[in-house]
């Protein structure tokens, strides 16, 4: 048997993530690992936690990356705020707030559902009813930015209406960090994860999460022990926590670390608001080029995602064989549809390095060349220069 080394071709991913990984992040990633209690390692973890407070706009102590992808962050979240037989709003409007409720069910709490359609922002209104019909409630948790259909929430009123009913927040921003402002302080979100594949373009599988004092305070004084050994904040923070004093838990993954500290090095550079900006520019330039293809949006576009472009997909086109030839002959991913949305739409991701102005241009351009080679319903050579009258 001689199995070779991989190597992956050089594709652009432009799909729901991840995304393009910067190659000055790549290059960190294969920098020589030391020992994850070394105190040059120690160093590292508190610019860590500086960058990332950067990145939440948080002063929130409790700010560090978890060993392992989004999903784990979302988990942490929910196993370490709810405790059995716990009441937990949860809003959904996509795929991601249908785990949020597997999430409170495994965790032994009660979810109540706020629906709402796939493709729109969760709407305020039902969730003030459902708080004030379920006032023993004590967690709401929604989806800042519902990567399954492209829609973003108003995290601020949702977050308020919690308060106000005494409930902790739990807000999924694993597509909306670095894409969409998001203001975790100001806000007052409780319990907040993200992941680093997608606008941080970094390589996946850590998941950023901060908590605020008040979800802290809550963990710290649990009734019951955390169900999951590996997510208890209260044994984690034996190495993430302060102090130069720090406890074996896991082996933190070094060289993953080192990739995620450089994405944030990269963020601070170009400055938040920047990267917002940037996200909306290259959103407004895609949109041009579909719109004037003659695709439409899934979302309206008040409640549109610039980092998550979800469109239709055109009378009689095989979608799925049209995905296939951008991977062969272009090198270039796009998303399919998710859960209720398979089969109907294609997700364009603009996330973090993935989104500028060349990868706009390609992706219009080959989508153009695939569809118009199918005889789809499209407006064939214009989208281009409608995305380049964009930049100007
Ligand atoms: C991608 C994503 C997740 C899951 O992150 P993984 O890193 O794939 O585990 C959770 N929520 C949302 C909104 C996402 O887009």
């Amino acid at each position: 048997m001689s199995i070779q080394s991989f190597h992956p071709p050089v594709r652009t991913l432009m799909g729901p993530g991840p995304s393009d990984v910067d190659p000055r992040i790549l290059e960190a990633m294969s920098r020589p690992t030391v020992g994850h209690l070394d105190p040059v390692f120690v160093g590292l973890m508190e610019e860590m936690k500086v960058l990332l407070r950067y990145a939440f706009r948080t002063e929130n102590e409790l700010t560090m990356p978890v060993s392992a992808p989004g999903s784990a962050g979302m988990e942490m979240c929910f196993v370490n705020l709810v405790e059995p037989g716990d009441k937990v709003i949860v809003c959904q409007n996509g795929v991601f707030g249908g785990r949020m409720k597997e999430n409170v069910e495994r965790a032994g709490g009660t979810a109540v559902m706020v629906e709402d359609d796939w493709g729109r922002a969760v709407d305020p209104e039902k969730v003030e009813a459902a708080l004030k019909a379920n006032p023993d409630a004590r967690v709401l948790a929604f989806v800042h930015a519902e990567t399954s259909t492209g829609a973003i929430s108003d995290a601020k009123t949702l977050a308020e209406l919690a308060h106000a009913n005494d409930c902790l927040v739990i807000a999924d921003t694993v597509t909306s960090l670095a894409g969409s402002p998001l203001l975790v302080d100001e806000w007052q979100l409780d319990a907040v994860y993200s992941g680093t594949q997608k606008c941080l373009s970094c390589v996946p599988g850590l998941s950023p999460v901060t908590f605020s004092k008040n979800a802290v305070d809550f963990i710290t004084s649990r009734k019951t022990k955390v169900q999951s050994w590996f997510l208890d904040l209260n044994l984690v923070l034996g190495y993430w926590g302060g102090g130069v004093k720090r406890a074996y838990h896991h082996t933190a993954p070094i060289n993953t670390l080192y990739a995620l500290h450089e994405a944030l090095v990269i963020l601070q550079d170009e400055g938040i608001e920047n990267s917002w900006a940037r996200h909306q520019k290259n959103h407004l330039a895609l949109r041009a080029g579909f719109e004037a293809m003659g695709l439409q949006f899934v979302v309206p576009e008040a409640e549109r995602l610039p980092q998550l472009n979800a469109i239709s997909i055109p009378e009689g086109v095989d979608e799925a064989a049209v995905r296939a030839t951008l991977l062969n002959s272009f090198n270039l991913e796009i998303g399919a549809g998710l859960g209720a949305m398979a089969g109907k739409i294609w997700r364009v991701g603009l996330m973090g390095f993935a989104s500028n102005q060349t990868n706009v241009l390609f992706c219009l351009g080959a989508l153009d060349a695939v569809l118009s080679g199918m005889k789809a319903p499209i407006r064939s050579g214009v989208a281009v220069a409608a995305a380049r009258a964009v930049y100007g």
